[in-house]
């Protein structure tokens, strides 16, 4: 037995399944949870003192990998001063400015704690700016845990046995319209029944939380366009993709610009973080500004404000990004000519498939025409050679500023020959 499972049968004892967020329990793989004490660089380590290459990133937030010595002194700085004020400061003042000065769109910012957090409080501004009560989401894409977009989601959820959670509240889901991935004809058919109802739309414009389905621009654009005829906002959750596949997102990388957007992850550098802004007269509407209540007693976390701060820095003149593309490039060519797997990538988010590449995967329809070889071997294989993907077919892979050329294409590597001796779907 190893030490990770003495601990994994501990923390079920004390814990529902174990863990404090469900993917993190193994269910879709098997097996128990390695227990990490800690990572550096491009790595994670066990409880047994095992190191893993680590292909998750803390799912998402740690694109400089870990360690990264600025913004270790910036948290060291935050915490030597003072940790929590619950007072005006000027650490969050600092990311406000450097994000609203290089991201059109986000004329004002409101810092939060988590980006379910973020989603759930950029609803309630569309709501309160529109006086409308529906939103419309997407099948496949997740939001956070917020119940009125706990459907059709992904994530965690994505190989549930029940799609859906329980204990929603019904009266709330009522007021969520799902359109479909990659199709026109949804989004017209949703708008035609429901648009002058329609508070917002929120989209992952780069959908990652239920493998990764990049989605037209065209269909993007199609989307911005029903919004504005509607009078709808149109809401781009960058919880994942903010500051990922670009400085400015996906936003940037379409350029369509969204009323409100949320972000999460990369913006906290690792430490818990999420916040939401957009054009200044929804975020106006905000208290004590405006009418629309939101509140955090940790919001603005100062060590969390600096690190994210060190990280966007970092990040800002876009070579980390170019660095990062040319990794993803090293894993296009290496699978570029496999017949087992469909490999998809948007800069450093990258996803495989376990079936043939017949043609790009946009939608869950997409994935249900093509029935995927099981993800647990290739997952088990990788981890038993010290490789840590996400612990689930569904979620995407990570890159970072910390891997090195060669350690990616070792990851190519064992991804392939795990493949090679699965059986021929
Ligand atoms: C991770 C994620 C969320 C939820 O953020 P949490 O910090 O886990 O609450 C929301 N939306 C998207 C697109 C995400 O990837």
């Amino acid at each position: 037995m190893s030490t990770s499972d003495a601990l994994f049968a501990r923390s079920k004892q004390v814990s529902p399944g174990g863990v404090h967020s469900p993917v993190r329990a193994f269910k879709g793989v098997g097996g128990t949870p390695r227990f990490m004490t800690g990572g550096h660089g491009a790595y994670m380590t066990d409880v047994d003192g095992r190191d893993y290459l680590d292909f998750l990133c803390a799912f998402g937030p740690l694109i400089l990998g870990h360690g990264n010595p600025a913004v270790r002194a910036a948290a060291i700085g935050a915490i030597d001063r003072g940790w929590s004020l619950g007072t005006t400061e000027p650490y969050s003042l600092d990311l406000a400015e450097f994000i609203t000065q290089r991201i059109p769109w986000v004329q004002s910012v409101r810092f939060v704690n988590s980006g379910t957090e973020a989603v759930m409080s950029a609803l309630r501004v569309a709501r309160g700016a529109t006086g409308r009560d529906k939103i419309l989401k997407f099948d496949g894409c997740y939001h956070g845990h917020t119940d009125s977009m706990l459907i059709k989601s992904g994530s965690g959820l994505a190989e549930a046995a029940v799609a859906d959670s329980a204990g929603l509240d019904r009266a709330t889901l009522s007021g969520t319209v799902v359109a479909t991935l990659n199709d026109e004809a949804s989004l017209e058919a949703a708008f035609a029944r429901h648009g002058s109802d329609i508070a917002a739309a929120i989209i992952e414009p780069v959908p990652a939380n239920y493998g990764l389905l990049p989605q037209r621009r065209e269909y993007l654009l199609r989307l911005a366009e029903l919004c504005r005829q509607h009078g709808a906002l149109l809401i781009f959750d960058e919880v994942i993709s903010g500051f990922r596949v670009g400085f400015q997102g996906a936003a940037g990388l379409y350029g369509i610009e969204p009323d409100l957007v949320t972000y999460g992850k990369v913006i906290g550098g690792g430490f818990p973080v999420g916040a939401y802004g957009g054009k200044r007269q929804y975020m106006d509407l905000v208290a004590p500004a405006g009418p629309v209540y939101q509140a955090g007693t940790l919001s603005a976390n100062p060590v969390a404000m600096c690190a994210g701060l060190a990280t966007l820095q970092q990040l800002a003149d876009g070579s980390l990004y170019a660095q990062l593309e040319s990794l993803g490039q090293r894993l296009d060519a290496a699978f570029a000519n496999q017949r087992q797997l469909t490999f998809q990538r948007v800069g450093s988010l990258f996803w495989f498939y376990l079936a043939p590449p017949t043609a790009p995967i946009r939608s869950l329809a997409d994935m249900q025409a093509r029935p995927a070889a099981p993800f647990a071997p290739v997952f088990h294989a990788l981890l038993d050679g010290g490789i840590y993907l996400a612990p689930s077919a569904y979620e995407v892979g990570f890159l970072s500023a910390a891997h090195s050329a060669a350690q990616v294409d070792a990851m190519a590597n064992a991804v392939l020959a795990a493949t090679a001796s699965l059986p021929q779907g």
